[in-house]
């Protein structure tokens, strides 16, 4: 399980190659309470219940076409980092690592997984994931991470607030 990854790794193909991300478990890096991770061209989950759900996607109900479409805009997103997955991660790990050590406490404490959510590829994919015709219109790439890329720590704690309300 462990090393399952490493051929998926190796057979990787650019980002712009692939039309769809099969899902497959994986519970040694996905544990439960996870939904599923886009890594390398596939979606790692921690159960088969959570792979069907992915592989049913847009065929299947609307949680699980949005939870599809959120991990297959990931994919677009990568495709604008230079159509390569190993930009996209550096840069994920980039601004994961930016946000951890830059939130302040007052935003940890009124936000959870600050770090994840505030990240510029996150903010995309969750405000975008319920738009099903959203991947049609950024088949090059997609590219609104840029934007909340720019923002402050800050701006992007609001607009997440106002989105979602709290
Ligand atoms: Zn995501």
């Amino acid at each position: 399980m462990m090393f399952q990854v490493v051929p998926i790794m190796w057979r990787s193909v650019r980002p712009s190659r692939i039309a769809d991300m099969p899902a497959v478990v994986n519970t040694f890096w996905l544990r439960k309470g996870y939904e599923g991770l886009t890594f390398f061209g596939r979606i790692l989950t921690p159960s088969q219940e959570m792979a069907d759900c992915f592989n049913t996607g847009a065929k299947g109900d609307r949680v699980s076409a949005a939870m599809k479409n959120h991990e297959m805009i990931h994919l677009r997103q990568a495709q604008a980092c230079h159509d390569s997955w190993t930009c996209f991660y550096l840069l994920y790990i980039w601004y994961w690592l930016k946000a951890r050590c830059l939130t302040g406490r007052k935003v940890r404490r009124q936000l959870r997984h600050a770090a994840y959510l505030l990240n510029p590829f996150e903010m995309e994919a969750y405000g975008r994931m319920n738009d099903l015709g959203y991947l049609k219109r950024c088949e090059d790439g997609a590219r609104e991470w840029r934007e909340y890329a720019r923002m402050s720590l800050q701006e992007r704690f609001l607009r997440y607030k106002a989105s979602h309300k709290l």
